[in-house]
């Protein structure tokens, strides 16, 4: 009964996340459209401006990385298998659900994937300090 009280409490929570990610989604997508023409002719300002304008779309990128998380989560709680382990189909324990709201798996097989395959979300900061090379003498 105490989890399934959480559990509606982490769905409001999700809720008021998801709203909030597609109005700075929405925000961002704008904002960069807006940016060629607000350039003057200056060479510096452009290469700032090119600078903020990657920054955006990978944080834009990040963001919408989120909100189809919360999204999936959501799902789960419509079907009933929010807070189930993908892998053994054991419960995720409420800490761990209040940490990270968008966990699928339990600690163990999360620590059994990590060791197996590597993570992704390291993989996603190395390509991020990768494209940050663009810059020229
Ligand atoms: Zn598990």
């Amino acid at each position: 009964m105490a989890r399934k009280d959480s559990i509606l409490k982490l769905r409001e929570l999700l809720v008021y996340r998801r709203d909030a990610l597609r109005k700075a989604l929405a925000g961002d997508l704008s904002m960069l459209k807006s940016l060629p023409e607000q350039t003057g002719g200056d060479v510096v300002d452009a290469a700032l401006d090119a600078a903020q304008d990657e920054i955006s779309s990978q944080l834009a990128e990040v963001e919408s990385r989120e909100l189809a998380q919360i999204e999936s989560s959501l799902e789960r709680m419509r079907e009933g298998t929010y807070g189930q382990c993908e892998v053994c189909e054991g419960k995720i324990p409420l800490a761990r659900l209040n940490a990270l709201p968008y966990a699928i798996t339990c600690i163990d097989c999360q620590r059994a994937s990590e060791s197996g395959g590597g993570g992704s979300v390291s993989n996603n900061w190395g390509s991020l300090v990768d494209s940050d090379f663009s810059y020229t003498d």
